[in-house]
């Protein structure tokens, strides 16, 4: 368990826009920061950052919450483990964590899956010098491409030796649990190793840790493959990485450009040169997932080609995707017969630098070239090479880049401009229509997710229609009311500072408690109520890190208010500091307070009518549930008055 006044230091410490963009880059907008939301697909951001409240929100897919909340939905883990992952990143010791048994046996698989894979890169990288095998062959086959000692122990590189149980052994030995370890494929259904004399590349995922492995062989034997991947796992999914991505993101958000080669040599290479832009797709070609993963960091995509590659057109055929993302894809042939790594050794990190410069390729550009060099004279072909192009043009989302690949297309292949642009605006058109539908799909689910939804949807045959939904008046009132506790607590509800709104609303609340049909609103209070006994006062921050996450999660999606950030789609500007309506507590405090009261008033009169029409009910009875319906009648009337004496 974390102490207490730990907890303080590392939220008082971490700031949520460092955080975020240890995975995110966000770029300034008045007093907030902006960028493309990590936990869904988006080409324009929505995914606001406000380093003043603390706290972020996706206006897209509603995710939201502080630094710590962050860190859980994007590390996915708990809210200890969150806390411990912020010290950590900003050297907080933390002095003592006594893990509980029960804590322990209900530690994630994910968790030991991870500990696994860092005792055998662990294992792997000590071969390399304490074996003689592993010097004699591993060693030496990294020193002889050139790789210094500070690289090796960088990557955590290593050797995995030729005896075939040598790691489970060990791993066993050390109470490893052999099933995790096939799950992560590092031991064989038949308990034997997997990875046997080769040479062993970790691969990392953003946040550092080892998911999976990949092992080059060494010798000559033609029925083993070159290379060997850890399967797929639940902490390891190919398509969604990139080899080098952790080492590489800092250089490629500094740079504005992501380099992208084939091999994990190539980007070792390259880095241990200086150039650490550079991430490689580790043999398959490039996902969908991956292209939005560089995206987070850029839009300025360069894939160097060996020069040889036979692949390249198939390659350019998925590279249309990237086009689909608003990304800018350059390519760059290599001299013939050189990869990345040897073309740098022959000629250094200035010289590199150069040629990648001078010879990277717009990709439409490179792709026009391509054809017409292959079947340029055919004029059947050409009419092909006509229609393939402006299929590809007509990916870019950006009508003005599309309007100067028109020029650019029509001069290279002599064909009238207007010609081009109408086979063009045809495919656009039918984009369009099907990014209309998606939007409308986005925006459904918007008002799904966000908490605010007044909206339902019908499916009928083809259509999909939205309609209002009735909100129930009881969860309404009650939220409203804790939208005032979260946000404003603190605020003073006079002019004589003593009452804040906190401090007048929560003993009224404790009152109405069990009318409470809101769990969530119910706790809140519940927590509000012991907060201000214990310290007197109470504050927006006491909810928004709070440690439970229902009230953390509610506190900040009311903190971050759409109505702050409205528009500005339409706008193309993100406002900051328009004032919200809530801003005057005072009013909205007291009018609230007496709705809420004027509701649970409402509710107790219509069930005492229907007791006194219940048939079986004694005289007696009767006349005690009339004088109380008199009693709520007064109320009711008393309130009413009240609400419109409020003055605004
Ligand atoms: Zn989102």
């Amino acid at each position: 368990v974390i102490p207490n006044k730990t907890v303080e230091e590392i939220l008082s410490t971490a700031r949520v826009e460092d955080v975020i963009e240890d995975f995110v880059t966000l770029k300034r907008r008045g007093v907030n920061m902006m960028g493309l939301c990590p936990f869904h697909d988006e080409k324009t951001p929505s995914f606001v950052v406000s380093p003043a409240k603390g706290l972020f929100k996706c206006f897209g897919c509603g995710k939201s919450g502080t630094a710590v909340g962050f860190i859980m939905e994007h590390e996915n883990l708990t809210y200890p483990e969150a806390l411990k992952y912020l010290a950590n990143r900003y050297n907080i010791v933390i002095e003592e964590i006594e893990i509980s048994d029960t804590e322990r046996a209900s530690k994630q698989l994910s968790d030991s899956l991870y500990i696994i894979n860092e005792f055998a890169a662990k294992y792997f990288n000590e071969n390399l010098s304490q074996t003689e095998e592993g010097r004699a062959i591993g060693l030496s086959y990294f020193k002889e491409r050139g790789f210094l000692d500070k690289t090796i122990n960088h990557w955590q590189l290593g050797y995995a030796m030729k005896e075939g149980r040598s790691l489970t052994q060990t791993a066993i030995s050390k109470q490893f649990n052999v099933e995790n370890l096939k799950v992560l494929g590092l031991t064989t259904q038949n308990d034997n190793d997997f990875f046997r004399e080769r040479v062993i590349f970790p691969i990392h995922n953003l946040s550092g840790k080892i998911i999976a492995f990949a092992g080059r062989i060494l010798t000559n034997i033609k029925t083993q493959p070159k290379y060997l991947n850890s399967p797929e796992s639940e902490i390891y999914n190919k398509r969604k990485n990139l080899f080098g991505l952790y080492f590489a993101k800092n250089e490629i958000r500094k740079t504005d450009e992501c380099i992208l080669v084939e091999g994990y040599t190539d980007v070792m290479t390259l880095h241990q040169g200086g150039v650490e832009n550079v991430v490689a797709s580790s043999g398959t070609s490039l996902t969908e997932e991956q292209i939005r993963l560089i995206n987070r960091f850029t839009k300025n995509i360069t894939i160097i080609y060996d020069g040889d590659s036979a692949g390249i057109k198939a390659a350019l055929r998925g590279l249309d995707l990237v086009l689909k993302e608003d990304m800018n894809v350059r390519l760059v042939l290599l001299p013939d017969g050189d990869d990345p790594d040897s073309f740098f050794k022959k000629n250094g990190t200035e010289k590199f630098k150069q040629y990648i410069e001078v010879n990277k390729k717009d990709f439409i550009a490179f792709k026009t070239d391509l054809l017409l060099e292959e079947n340029g004279n055919d004029p059947i072909k050409r009419a092909e090479i006509l229609r393939d192009l402006a299929n590809t043009v007509a990916l870019i989302p950006d009508a003005i880049k599309r309007l100067t690949y028109v020029r650019e297309l029509s001069t290279k292949l002599e064909i009238d401009e207007k010609v081009l642009s109408g086979e063009i605006e045809k495919e656009v058109n039918k984009h369009k229509r099907d990014r209309a539908q998606q939007i409308q799909r986005e925006k459904i689910r918007e008002s799904r997710l966000s908490g605010e939804s007044d909206v339902t949807i019908e499916r009928g045959e083809d259509t999909i229609s939205i309609k209002p939904v009735e909100v129930n008046p009881d969860i309404y009132q009650e939220r409203n009311l804790i939208r005032l506790l979260v946000t404003g607590g603190d605020t003073a509800l006079e002019d004589q500072k003593e009452l804040t709104v906190g401090a007048y609303l929560l003993p009224i609340l404790k009152d109405y408690l069990e009318y409470f049909e809101d769990p969530i609103s119910k706790k809140i209070v519940e927590f509000g109520i012991q907060q201000l006994e214990k310290n007197k006062k109470i504050e927006p921050k006491d909810f928004l890190y709070n440690a439970d996450q229902e009230i953390s999660k509610m506190s900040v999606d009311y903190t971050m208010s759409k109505y702050e950030y409205a528009k500005w789609e339409e706008r193309g500007v993100y406002l900051q500091t328009q004032p919200m309506p809530e801003k005057n507590f005072k009013k909205d405090t007291y009018q609230s307070i007496l709705r809420f009261k004027l509701h649970k008033v409402k509710k107790d009169i219509k069930e005492i009518e229907t007791l006194i029409k219940l048939p079986d009910i004694t005289e007696e009875q009767k006349l005690i549930d009339i004088q109380v319906l008199q009693a709520l009648l007064k109320e009711r009337n008393d309130i009413a008055k009240e609400l419109t004496q409020i003055i605004y």
